[in-house]
């Protein structure tokens, strides 16, 4: 008996192995969600040097890779045992081991929030390609959501490829049919570049970012031009719950700009879930 087969005839161990999964990649989103954008920006620098013909200094490599994780504060390189996944946070008790200084909670979150979901996505679909292909979505909104919260900004970076493989995932019809996903990517795109143009047109102020358009986008290539509706309205509403708390309880200036990412994110982990049960139910109510 292969390992895989172990995979297909034991539940229990197919959730372990995901939950473990997910904590090991989690470690590794963190480095993606503290890197990428500084990576972008390294790019867009060297690109304005090339346009004013300017010599840019020379930086060191920096990548997803090199160099190799340290402390920020000490400059410490964190060894393989500083770097498992929550343990070695509980381990360290929260501090770097070279200079006692905290260690920021998302790390271990960031981590958590990846495994428990990997978890859940093995115990919801079972043995399978939906389950996987569940766990590289998850992976992709986390990312997300951390860098649009630290930067106000969703790299292409993450976003368009999310659409390709969302298309790809669905050519063997694993969540929906490909017309549907495909139908799904388009008026993704075009139901937040549409309500963009609007709101500019009205009160001329920019209320979204391009990046919200391709994750809607990619989201109706994973999940369907039908859970496009639900993603909306459950963004939209727990967008306002979230951004009319910050305004009222934090004098949270009204055009200090909030991040909507995190909210597409979160209505599309919903939908991928239970966005079946959900839409269907919904419908019954208004036939009935
Ligand atoms: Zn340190």
């Amino acid at each position: 008996m292969t390992f895989l087969d172990l995979l297909a005839s034991s539940p229990p161990l197919f959730i372990a192995s995901c939950t473990i999964l997910g904590l090991l990649v989690g470690s590794f989103l963190n480095v993606v969600i503290h890197r990428l954008p500084k990576m972008m920006e390294l790019g867009w620098r060297s690109q304005c040097a090339e346009l004013n013909e300017t010599q840019l200094e020379e930086v060191a490599r920096y990548n997803l890779i090199v160099p190799r994780s340290a402390c920020p504060h000490c400059n410490h390189e964190i060894s393989a045992w500083e770097n498992i996944p929550v343990i070695s946070y509980l381990l360290l008790r929260g501090k770097c081991k070279g200079c006692q200084t905290a260690i920021s909670l998302r790390y271990p979150l960031v981590e958590t929030m990846s495994g428990v979901l990997c978890g859940f996505a093995a115990a919801h679909f079972g043995f399978g390609v939906a389950a996987i292909g569940a766990c590289v979505l998850i992976w992709a909104l986390i990312s997300l959501t951390a860098i649009d919260f630290d930067t106000q900004f969703l790299p292409d970076d993450i976003t368009l490829p999310l659409i390709w493989l969302g298309l790809l995932f669905n050519l063997n019809n694993v969540y929906i049919t490909l017309h549907d996903a495909v139908l799904g990517a388009i008026f993704g795109y075009l139901a937040l570049w549409s309500v963009f143009w609007l709101f500019k047109l009205v009160t001329g102020k920019e209320g979204m970012g391009y990046g919200d358009f391709k994750l809607l986008a990619a989201l109706g290539a994973w999940l369907g031009w039908q859970m496009l509706p639900l993603i909306i309205i459950l963004s939209s509403l727990v967008g306002a719950v979230v951004g009319i708390t910050l305004i009222v309880a934090l004098k949270h200036g009204r055009n200090i700009p909030i991040p909507f990412g995190p909210y597409l994110a979160g209505g599309g982990l919903i939908a991928l879930f239970w966005g079946q049960t959900l839409t269907q139910n919904y419908l019954q109510l208004l036939g009935s």
